[in-house]
């Protein structure tokens, strides 16, 4: 059986794994390869096998960079099934779309600024090849084994990553012996909200392996509901507005839920929320109906509120003219809105009328890229640039980061001790890392594996 590692290999974007056997071929994740914009295109753009050449496709999760290039494998002809969990086949198709509409603008955006000399800038793919690709995908329950013909068998245990996502096990024929691989995707956390804790495995012969946080211990994730009550109390008292640029997956409807929490136990200030995002609106729908994939807490929660996405003091905002009202606004208010990082949605115009007022909040809920308007807001810069021109930042500025939903050094010691306790461990991969925290937990865990982890480079192929 032969690996090759198309992407997240030596960094964290790109997610894509290639087994064959002699049989079959079949991949694991197609994500989009996120970065320099050149240097990305090229990357996402070409595909190292004919993609028609796949009999199938695993999706771990419907995050952008484990299956945000799978509409281009669609129109460079694959057509065959991509198997993943219902949740992620709702969210992976939401996120598609507004991908492909985000390139599509990019492109005419870009074609109007460049002279004649530079090539136009195609999209990667349009609204019609998510379409297509949509239609492929086949939906498999969480811990059945599912047969998929003689010598393929699957099984998706939930990684406690993000709604929907999979840690992808599989049993596949070569040469007439079954051989056992396990994928983790990405590697969630306990105790994050909403979400159930990622399952363990029993063992198995070849496990590829995120490793983001290999080299970090986050906070816990139990103390931001009560730091987001703080925050919105002291927001009430002086009449300010908060705004919380977040990430419209995932990390919205946590704050959701949080916020819903707080108005439950009669703690909420008498402040309106506002959740200013047609995208997370979107997947918020997506959210209510796979309440069956989320942990206890929340069916305890339904058991007396039916509804933990919504509470009165809440209001989707999904026309633009009513989130230009919002900017007009006095008084106390909350407002959740994308990008997580400022770099674009409607979260900035918020910023641009709210941030020259000392009694603005601005809290940034996660990891900020350098160079992004969420990093200079996080380190403090006197005045930054939004859209044209600058403005000064006089808003309180809070960065809670509890939320995570990547194992740290705990999580990766305590799955990989428990899994290897209910069995061998024998050749990991170590992908979906910078090559330092791929290297650290390396030795974090060498002592529970067969083998001497590798870290694969990019497009390095391994007979195993
Ligand atoms: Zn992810």
């Amino acid at each position: 059986m032969k690996i090759t590692f198309h992407g997240a290999a030596g960094e964290v974007t790109g997610s894509q794994h290639l087994i064959e056997t002699d049989g079959r071929r079949i991949l694991l994740d197609c994500g989009l390869f996120q970065g320099h914009r050149a240097e990305a295109y090229q990357k996402n753009s070409r595909f190292a096998y004919p993609p028609e050449s796949l009999d199938a496709v695993f999706l771990s999760h419907g995050h952008m960079d484990h299956c945000g290039n799978i509409p281009r494998l669609y129109s460079k002809g694959f057509r065959g099934p991509v198997f993943c969990t219902s949740a992620t086949a709702d969210i992976a198709e939401i996120m598609l779309k507004d991908s492909a509409r985000i390139q599509e603008e990019d492109a005419r955006y870009l074609a109007r600024k460049l002279d004649e000399k530079h090539p136009p800038i195609e999209p990667l793919y349009t609204e019609d090849d998510v379409t297509g690709v949509a239609k492929l995908f086949e939906r498999l329950d969480y811990k059945e084994w599912h047969h998929l013909g003689d010598d393929l068998k699957v099984r998706f245990l939930d990684a406690g990553h993000i709604l929907g996502s999979a840690i992808i096990e599989l049993k596949i024929k070569d040469r007439g012996d079954w051989r056992h691989l396990v994928f983790t995707g990405d590697l969630g956390r306990r105790d994050l909200p909403l979400l159930r804790d990622p399952e363990t495995i029993e063992g198995c012969e070849i496990l590829i392996s995120e490793s983001t946080y290999g080299n970090r211990v986050h906070e816990p994730a139990a103390d931001i509901k009560e730091e987001l009550y703080q925050i919105l109390y002291e927001a009430y008292r002086v009449e300010g507005r908060v705004i919380i640029p977040a990430f419209s997956l995932g990390r919205t409807q946590q704050i959701i839920y949080y916020l819903n929490d707080l108005y439950n136990e009669n703690r909420l200030p008498h402040m309106p929320v506002f959740v200013d995002s047609p995208l997370s609106i979107r997947l918020v729908s997506v959210y209510r109906h796979h309440l069956q994939d989320m942990d206890d807490e929340v069916r305890e929660v339904m058991e007396e509120d039916k509804d933990p996405f919504g509470f009165s003091l809440l209001d989707y905002v999904s026309s633009r003219q009513q989130s230009i009202e919002l900017n007009k606004r006095k008084g106390a208010f909350v407002v959740i809105a994308g990008s997580g990082m400022c770099e674009n949605g409607r979260v900035r115009h918020h910023l641009k009328n709210g941030i020259e007022h000392v009694e603005t909040t601005v809290v940034l809920m996660g990891y900020q890229a350098a160079y992004t308007l969420g990093r200079r807001l996080q380190q403090r810069d006197p005045k930054v640039k939004i859209f044209d021109r600058y403005y000064q930042v006089k808003a309180k500025v809070i960065q809670l980061s509890g939320l995570s939903g990547h194992a740290d050094v705990e999580d990766f010691k305590w799955w990989y001790e428990t899994s290897a306790r209910r069995g061998n461990i024998g050749q990991v991969f170590l992908v979906h890392g910078e090559p330092e925290s791929a290297t650290a937990l390396a030795s974090l865990i060498r002592d529970q594996c067969d083998l001497e982890p590798i870290i694969p480079q990019y497009q390095q192929s391994f007979e195993v």
